[in-house]
């Protein structure tokens, strides 16, 4: 999938019109049928850590560390270009503090942990739902492989 966002920097109109123009042009790129929307609406199983109003989080089919979770919002967002220009203020304050809520359930808040958020293609995400990677339960190196 692909979305470009640069042609809406040029937007000199802001008005609530405008907004609910372009987060209805985002809702059509989402896709209903990506993985994390089965796991939503219960068609595909999950192995659940954590879930509130706004967040659910459920460990990682394929782990790449010891502790190795994902917790995605329950919105239909794409990524971050998505829920950070669309998502209400409860929607993204829920996230961060699930975050936070899983890393203790996971009891890896003070033994440490990396949460990690990839983006688009550059980033490698593969996944076109929203979702941050907690990992941990052992020392997981340097920020980047190249
Ligand atoms: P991304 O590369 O998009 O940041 O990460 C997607 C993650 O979703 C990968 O780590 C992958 O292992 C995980 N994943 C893909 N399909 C499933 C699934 O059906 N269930 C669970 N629990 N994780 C999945």
């Amino acid at each position: 999938y692909e979305i470009t966002y640069g042609d809406w920097s040029s937007d000199v109109c802001s008005s609530d019109l405008s907004q609910e123009f372009k987060r209805k042009k985002i809702e059509r790129m989402y896709d209903q049928n990506n993985i994390f929307a089965k796991i939503l609406r219960g068609e595909i199983p999950c192995d659940k850590i954590y879930e509130d109003k706004y967040t659910l989080a459920f460990k990682d089919i394929n782990p790449q560390a010891k502790v190795h979770v994902l917790v995605i919002p329950k919105g239909a967002y794409v990524d971050m270009n998505d829920f950070s220009a669309n998502a209400k203020s409860e929607e993204i304050e829920g996230l961060i503090r699930a975050l936070g809520k899983v890393a203790g359930i996971l009891g890896v808040s003070a033994s440490g942990y990396r949460y990690l958020g990839n983006n688009g293609r550059d980033g490698g995400q593969e996944v076109p739902h929203l979702h941050f990677h907690i990992f941990g339960g052992e020392k997981l190196g340097r920020m980047i492989h190249k």
